[in-house]
This record gives C-alpha cells, sequence and structure tokens, in this order.
C-alpha cells in the first residue's frame, strides 16, 4: 500500500503567499487565511495518510467504528478520515459512535444532527455511567479511572454489535508524549500510547490514525470546521493533575527550546534496546564478542555528542543529563 494515501503534492506544497506585514489589504488577507487553511488541510491528511501506511491502520475490507466524544480531537478524525476515503486505494467503511454517558447537561442532540447532516453512518449508544461512576467512587476522589474502564466495555459490547473489527481513537501526538513522560516520571516504565495495538480482550484492533498530528492543527481546524464541540468537564471530575503538569512542560520546553518535541517525537520512532538495560528486550546475559568490527557497533568509552540546537546548555532545565555541544 502506498502513494494514494499520501498526495504527492502535499508534501512539496510550498509556504503561501505575502507576509502579513500590516500592509496587506482585506482581501490579501482574506487569501492569505484560505491558502494557510488549504495548507493545514493537506497537512493533516498527508500525516493521516501516513500514519495508515507506516502502521498499516486501514486495510481492505475493515469496518472502523469513529469514537466520537464531541471533543476537537474526534471531531477532526472523523473528517480527515472521511476525506482520505474518498481517494483512497482501499475500501472501508466508517461508522461514528458516541456514547451518552448521561452526564448532567450533555447536549445529546448535538452529535446527532452533526453526523445526520454530514451523512455519516452512525450510532448514538446510551449508558448511564455516570451515575454508577458517581455511586462507586468517594466523593473528591478522580472517577476518570472507572469511568474509563466502563466505557472501554461498553464500546467494545458495541463495536462487536455493529460488526467493528477496528476502533479509532482521536489521540494526537501530544497525548502521546504526554503519556510517555506520564509512564516515565510517575510510572517508572519507557511505555508510550501505540499508533495500532490489539484490544486487551484480544477481539478488536485499536488505531490512532492522528498518531502524527500536532494538537494545535486540530486546535485550528476545529475553529475553521467550527465543529459544534461539546465541553469535556461535564462529569465535574477534575482534570488529571500529573497530565496537566506534563502538558505544561512540554509546552513550555517548545517555547524556550524549539526543536526539542520534534526530538522528542522522532526519539518513539528510534529506540535502541541495546543501549538500555530491559533484559527482556536484548540479552545482555548472554552478549558475546564476534572478533567483525561492526561499523555501527557501541564505541563504548566515547562520550555521546548531539549536534542540536533544541537542547539547552548542560544541565538547564533537564536535571543531570549531559550534553556535549560539538
Ligand atoms: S473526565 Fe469525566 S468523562 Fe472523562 S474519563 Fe474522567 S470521569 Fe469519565
Amino acid at each position: 500500500m502506498n502513494a494514494p494515501w499520501i498526495d504527492d503534492e502535499q508534501a512539496a506544497l510550498q509556504a503561501a503567499g505575502s507576509p502579513d506585514n500590516g500592509s496587506a489589504t482585506p482581501v490579501q488577507k482574506a487569501l492569505k487565511i484560505e491558502r494557510e487553511t488549504h495548507k493545514l488541510e493537506k497537512r493533516l491528511c498527508r500525516q493521516v495518510g501516513q500514519a495508515i501506511v507506516d502502521y498499516n491502520l486501514i486495510e481492505a475490507g475493515d469496518r472502523i467504528m469513529v469514537c466520537m466524544s464531541g471533543g476537537k480531537d474526534s471531531y477532526g478524525m472523523l473528517d480527515i478520515l472521511l476525506k482520505l476515503k474518498a481517494r483512497a486505494p482501499v475500501d472501508f467503511e466508517l461508522i461514528a459512535v458516541n456514547l451518552d454517558q448521561k452526564q448532567p447537561g450533555f447536549p445529546a442532540e448535538v452529535l446527532p444532527r452533526y453526523l445526520e447532516q454530514l451523512g455519516v453512518p452512525f450510532h448514538i449508544e446510551t449508558q448511564d455511567t455516570y451515575s454508577i461512576v458517581k455511586d462507586k467512587v468517594p466523593e473528591g476522589k478522580t472517577m476518570c479511572s472507572l469511568c474509563s474502564r466502563l466505557r472501554r466495555g461498553i464500546l467494545y459490547k458495541v463495536a462487536r454489535e455493529l460488526k467493528c473489527n477496528k476502533l479509532a481513537l482521536g489521540h494526537h501526538r501530544d497525548d502521546m508524549l504526554q503519556t510517555f513522560f506520564l509512564n516515565l516520571f510517575f510510572g517508572g516504565k519507557v511505555k508510550g500510547m501505540p499508533p495500532k495495538l490489539v484490544s486487551d480482550n484480544g477481539e478488536f484492533m485499536v488505531i490512532r490514525p492522528l498518531a502524527n498530528v500536532v494538537e494545535k492543527d486540530l486546535i485550528r481546524w476545529a475553529e475553521h470546521r467550527q465543529f459544534p464541540i461539546i465541553p469535556c468537564t461535564l462529569c465535574g471530575s477534575q482534570e488529571n493533575l500529573q497530565r496537566k503538569q506534563i502538558g505544561n512542560m512540554l509546552r513550555e520546553w517548545e517555547k524556550k527550546f524549539p526543536g526539542r518535541i520534534e526530538n522528542l517525537f522522532a526519539a518513539l520512532h528510534n529506540v535502541v534496546p541495546s543501549h538500555l538495560m530491559d533484559n527482556r528486550w536484548h540479552d545482555f546475559k548472554n552478549l558475546k564478542t564476534t572478533g567483525i568490527p561492526d561499523a555501527n557497533g557501541d564505541t563504548a568509552f566515547d562520550e555521546e555528542s548531539f549536534e542540536s540546537a533544541a537542547f539547552p546548555s548542560a544541565g538547564e532545565g533537564l536535571g543531570t543529563i549531559q550534553v556535549v555541544q560539538l
């Protein structure tokens, strides 16, 4: 599977038009906005197409349940998948599904109205998990863990009933980085959020088509498309404090150290188990010398050096990480 998922023209698209130096006329400004929006759409399609190719997320005959929360990410995911479906090299189906958890104030009419207008097959599952969670979780404790467990079970049941073989979730690049650092800082694990995995019951493939997409682009796309966003605070649960901290840290890094977030994301694609310490991924115990020179072999005693402006000077903001500038 190759090119048709990704338009070559998209990859080559150049930065648009004249810089807005304050002298642009309203017409020029409008044209610039139009060009920028066009570029954004191309970029979103290209990045989703790339994830589909890289991880073989979508195959001929797939019946994909697109999980819709009513947030900007899931709207964006459905929108881009529909665009790609129209020109995809393979035939597949998309069914949008929303779980109405009966949170107080949930505007139950918003998603059905939107999906009807869009003309996409959809299903709204209504299950009062809100009352269960409220009942079971003591006041003041976070409800998310039980709530998401219940939601997962219901979504699998719905996928089975709808005869879907895949579930698409709207997590994006920034969610993936946040999860990586949550595991690193609070879980003692080098573990992220995969673009594709088998569901815990072994029955479905779970895919994340927005794996390469930057959250800022989804915010801009949602504004442009004027998605009828449903607020995610209806349950009254407090935002996960640790995730919030990590999000703030990453945003601060992005501002202070241009390129660092891109490097971090690149690192998730470039793992070297022989240079970590996990015996399950590298058999350190039975490691043998070969006597054969290896151009990629380790230089063992040399200090690593990095040619990157993305990092601060030694120690700054990174605690104990040592960076040797070339
Ligand atoms: S934020 Fe609310 S709806 Fe979302 S997982 Fe937590 S409890 Fe459930």
